[in-house]
Parts: C-alpha cells; sequence; structure tokens
C-alpha cells in the first residue's frame, strides 16, 4: 500500500489563518513530521503519531517522511506560514529528488499557508503593495556574500524588502551588518517595520526611519520589512497606515 506526504503550512500563529484545506490534511493524518514547535501546535488524537524534531535535519526529516509514506502512512509536515518559504516543501522535494526512485510514485503535495510577510504587511497597511523581493537573513543555508550582493542589488532596483530569520543567538551580527548596507545603499529614509509574533496574542509592530533602525530591534521571532523609496506612511490617531502606491510614474 502507498500512503502520502503533504507538506502544510500552518500560518503565521492564529488558529484563524489556518487554511479550510490544511485543517482537513490535519484530520486524515496518520503521521506528523516537523520542527519541535510547529508540531506542538497539533492537537493529539488517538491514532494520530506525532514526530517532532530538532531544527537542522530538514533533509533527515523529510527522508523520515517519504519512508513512512512508502510503508502506507498518511504523512503531513508541517512548517509554518508557508511550506514553500525558507521552509520543509523544498526539502521534501529535494530529498525526492536525490533519493530513493521508488519515492517519486508517492502521492506528493504542497498545500500553501500564510507566510509571515504577508500577515505582516496586513498588519500596518500595504507595504508589499508594488514589486517587493524575500531574503533570508541567515548564512546558515548560503554564504553571507551572496547575502550582501543580494541587499545591495534588490536597494539598486528599489524593492520593498521582506527578511526573515533576521537574528539568532548563533548569529548576532548578521542583521547589524545588513542594515549597514541597506543604510548606505538605500540613501534615504523609507520607513522600515519590525513586526514580531504576528497574529499572536503579543504581537508587536514597530515603525522606524531605517536610519534609526537597529539590530536589538528584531530577534528570530520577527519579520523586518522595508519600504521602497516611493513607500508613504498615513499619521492618523492610533497606529499609522504604511502603503507603498500601485503604480510607480514612468
Ligand atoms: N515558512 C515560514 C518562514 C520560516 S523561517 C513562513 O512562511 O512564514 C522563520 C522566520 O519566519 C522567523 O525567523 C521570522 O523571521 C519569520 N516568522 C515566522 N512566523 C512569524 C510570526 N508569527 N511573526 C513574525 N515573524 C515570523
Amino acid at each position: 500500500m502507498s500512503g502520502s506526504v503533504t507538506v502544510v503550512g500552518l500560518g503565521p500563529g492564529d488558529e484563524a489563518l489556518i487554511t479550510p484545506e490544511v485543517s482537513a490534511a490535519l484530520a486524515q493524518a496518520t503521521d506528523i513530521i516537523g520542527y519541535i514547535p510547529y508540531v506542538a501546535r497539533i492537537a493529539p488524537r488517538p491514532g494520530l503519531r506525532l514526530h517532532p524534531s530538532d531544527n537542522r535535519v530538514e533533509i533527515d526529516r523529510s527522508e523520515h517522511a517519504l519512508r513512512l509514506a512508502q510503508e502506507g502512512a498518511c504523512v503531513v509536515v508541517v512548517s509554518s506560514g508557508d511550506p514553500g518559504v525558507f521552509a520543509m516543501a523544498a526539502a521534501v522535494l529535494e530529498a525526492v529528488e536525490h533519493g530513493d526512485p521508488g519515492w517519486r510514485d508517492l502521492d506528493i503535495r504542497v498545500l500553501p499557508g500564510i507566510t509571515a510577510m504577508l500577515a505582516a504587511a496586513a498588519a500596518c497597511g500595504a507595504p508589499l503593495g508594488h514589486d517587493f523581493c524575500a531574503i533570508n537573513l541567515s548564512d546558515n543555508m548560503k554564504p553571507w556574500a551572496l547575502i550582501e550582493k543580494r541587499l545591495r542589488l534588490a536597494a539598486e532596483a528599489d524593492f520593498a524588502m521582506a527578511f526573515y530569520n533576521p537574528r539568532s543567538k548563533s548569529r548576532p551580527e548578521g542583521f547589524g551588518k545588513a542594515l549597514a548596507t541597506l543604510q548606505a545603499a538605500c540613501g534615504d529614509d523609507r520607513p522600515m517595520i519590525f513586526a514580531r509574533n504576528v497574529s499572536r496574542p503579543d504581537q508587536s509592530i514597530r515603525i522606524v526611519p531605517l536610519s534609526a533602525a537597529t539590530a536589538e530591534m528584531a530577534d528570530m521571532r520577527t519579520v523586518v520589512l522595508l519600504g521602497s523609496s516611493q513607500t508613504r506612511i498615513i499619521p492618523r490617531d492610533g497606529a499609522p497606515l504604511v502603503y507603498t502606491p500601485r503604480s510607480v510614474a514612468g
């Protein structure tokens, strides 16, 4: 009997932001695989096996999922946000490409979720309303020089930007260096948004001019957005609204 591997995104935190399609897949699962805090979000029930694992074992985790499916299990691999954004979907497909040829015959599906940058953007208005890019600031998977190059070129192309994994205890220096690169490359004081624990009860949204941004404003629970040169702030009583207009004059 051949089983299935469904890679799902649990959204940024709020249960209401889990899609009905993902809820249905979770309800049918026999096995849940993922990073410990994400598996902790799944309610236990009889007949459901939970396999939490530590970070940085993405390929082992993927191979585990594929082997269980080969034995007939209905496996759901969980990520936060969207599974295709700096998460498990690409890891599972990498395991399929390089692993047992029989894995290609399994029922493998990826179900989208609401990624952190979209939830953060919505929480402060529409800062990603025009062209934008997303950059993972962790240099665990790529050299720092490549990150620097992408920051410089994204600034030159005048993209709004979203930064994932901005700063961790094991990488305390990187975000400060990224900020210095952006402050030098952007040449203006566009808004930077520090969105922490978006959609969770302790959500915080902090909007500062790029020149006033400091490394301590971000941690691993923060997604950072940077406007383009066109991004506007609408002051009002209470939280301001930030948006990037739909069009740029030619
Ligand atoms: N697949 C996830 C991203 C995983 S990388 C997604 O699509 O959202 C982990 C990074 O995502 C964190 O370091 C942080 O930058 C961001 N992130 C995830 N959930 C978040 C949340 N609720 N609030 C703010 N940032 C979040």
